[in-house]
């Protein structure tokens, strides 16, 4: 168990590296002895007598075993990068310092906090070492908070499980870890206060549940729940290449979600029939001041469209805003307040549309990428008519910039993500105005039902199984299909939000009339036994009377129906 600050990196040093590893901890602690004795004489002659005595006691803590050799002890015994061994560290020595009686003691917690924050300051910029992501332990990590952006950087795989004290089901931190098929629980509250460095806990991902320092029989049990759920995974394997079709022979489309261009290899591993929505928004985070150009996007989307080797790819244009702001946004804000309802906010397509010359750097690669396989591009989080409006306007300017620098481009569908009330209210809009819709669940929940996703503190009122959510949802479904009637074609609808990769919900979404489901690769072998088993025409009465009710015990009676 690892508790941490995740501003600092966190990375195993290779082995027979430690020793550089700690001189890059001795000559940060070189350096901040050569701050503070730069600091002494500065002090104005009037300056309170405290101040002197606190670069005193920071010089006398520097040269504390605690932090000296102790810190050091992390990076032998563990091999951890010394930002960690120095947060590791900090834990320890806070926790004494919690237990002491002396008030006066316990402050002092607070100069060793400032002390390790200059250390961590001075190692800032001083090049770790490369990183060997290897390690004989399972180490989870505990945190108060993990970003979306930081959860991307544990895809090299150093963290066998997370648990956050914040965040909800549907949070974006949650949805990477899912992708990683990595065990994770989100709002735990007080984990990271309660859990301490070297606890043992088992993560129950699917039960939500997390257990500290576990008994012997808690512990087999879990063992014994850990192989059947493996020999479960390998038994779905051999779903892989089955057709995605129910006992009354209708084709489903069970597609990916990926985060990333290289995610496409599992991707294609669980049998996909294609990309449903590529989050082009991870593309750019983690990267300060340097935002991907044209050329980098470009390349990454013909990556994606080349590997998926003619499947359909749908790439979704940035959503950044809400809980994935940008790095250069996340300094810029950092104390401002004036975004307090960040899910209301500046997000996804409000956000490319305020930077128009930025989009269009976006829709060009795109355009360009679609030379190279059947590429959909799909605008989320719509709810005006002048947003669809300029989102088409831009596209054209994108291609009569392409023409007249002679570069060449393919053809693209367009569509738009249903994840704002607004948008099923003002459907047949969006079915006249698109080629596809795709219905973004989880902010769907989140914007009907007014519960902020990434908020754990209303984690119990956030229900996809909300009958205003499921009405919203239906309509969606058949009011697209009913499109061929006015527009000589039905709209191509499918669902990408969590929901889709939820096996429970499965027969209810196929009864709704759903035939094209996006997940994360790691779920669609589960669906896609679902779907086997799932016989639609006996469904869609089922999930009628479903959408009929309105208080949980009718609706329960109607779901468990559904499933007998
Ligand atoms: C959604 O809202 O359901 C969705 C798929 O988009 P995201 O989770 O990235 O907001
Ligand atoms: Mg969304």
């Amino acid at each position: 168990m690892s508790s941490a600050r995740l501003d600092v990196a966190h990375y195993f040093v290779d082995p027979g590296q430690e020793e550089q590893e700690v001189d890059r901890l001795r000559a940060a602690r070189q350096a901040v002895r050569a701050e503070l004795d730069a600091l002494q004489p500065e002090l104005p002659q009037d300056a309170p007598a405290e101040l002197s005595a606190f670069i005193d006691v920071h010089n006398m803590l520097l040269d504390d075993p605690q932090i000296g050799r102790e810190t050091a002890g992390w990076i032998r015994r563990r091999r951890y990068n010394a930002e960690w061994a120095l947060t590791a560290q900090l834990e320890v020595i806070g926790r004494s310092f919690d237990e002491m009686d002396d008030s006066y003691l316990r402050e002092r917690k607070a100069d060793v906090e400032q002390v390790v924050e200059r250390l961590l300051r001075a190692l800032r910029g001083t090049g770790g070492l490369a990183r060997g992501m290897s390690s004989d332990e399972d180490l989870v990590l505990v945190a108060h908070d993990i970003s979306p952006a930081d959860m991307m950087q544990f895809k090299q795989g150093v963290f066998r499980g997370f648990v956050t004290d914040v965040g909800g089901k549907t949070s974006h931190t949650a949805i990477v870890a899912r992708s990683l098929d990595i065990p994770a629980v989100v709002g735990a509250r007080e984990a990271s206060r309660l859990i301490r460095q070297d606890d043992w806990v088992i993560i129950d991902g699917d039960g939500g549940l997390l257990i500290v320092d576990p008994s012997p029989i808690i512990l087999e049990d879990y063992r014994v729940r850990k192989q059947e759920s493996s020999l479960a995974r390998e038994r779905l394997k051999r779903l892989k290449n089955t057709p995605a079709r129910t006992l009354d022979g209708q084709m489903v489309e069970l597609l990916a979600n990926i985060e990333l261009p290289d995610d496409c290899d599992s991707a294609l591993q669980s049998g996909a029939a294609g990309v449903g929505l590529f989050r082009t928004e991870f593309l750019f985070m983690n990267r300060a001041h340097d935002l991907p150009g044209e050329e980098e996007q470009f390349e990454a989307y013909r990556h994606v469209l080349q590997s998926m080797q003619g499947r359909p790819v749908t790439i979704r244009t940035i959503d950044i805003g809400a809980d994935k702001p940008l790095d250069t946004e996340a300094d810029h804000r950092d104390g401002d307040f004036t975004h307090l309802n960040p899910a209301l906010g500046l997000r996804a397509i409000r956000y490319s549309l305020s930077d128009p010359a930025m989009f269009r750097v976006q829709l060009r690669a795109l355009l360009r990428a679609a030379s190279f396989g059947p590429l959909r591009i799909l605008i989320p989080m719509l709810a005006h008519v002048g947003e669809i409006r300029q989102t088409f306007a831009l596209l054209d300017t994108a291609r009569a910039e392409l023409t007249s620098s002679g570069q060449s481009y393919g053809p693209v569908e367009v569509g738009a993500m249903i994840e704002v009330p607004a948008a099923v209210l003002m459907l047949p809009l969006f079915l006249k105005s698109f080629d596809f819709v795709s219905v973004g669940t989880n902010d769907l929940v989140q914007y009907t039902l007014a519960i902020d996703r990434a908020d754990e503190s209303v984690a119990a009122l956030y229900d996809p199984l909300h009958p205003a959510v499921l009405q919203l949802l239906g309509q969606t479904i058949t009011q697209s299909h009913a499109a061929e009637s006015w527009k000589g074609r039905a709209v191509h609808v499918s669902v990408c939000g969590e929901m889709a990769g939820d096996p429970s919900l499965t027969r209810l979404l196929l009864g709704l009339g759903l035939r094209s489901f996006s997940m994360h690769p790691a779920q669609i072998l589960s669906v896609k036994q679902e779907v086997l088993r799932a016989d639609c025409a006996r469904l869609a009465p089922l999930a009628k009377a479903v959408l009929a009710e309105f208080e949980p015990e009718g609706q329960q009676r109607a779901l468990a129906a559904l499933t007998a």
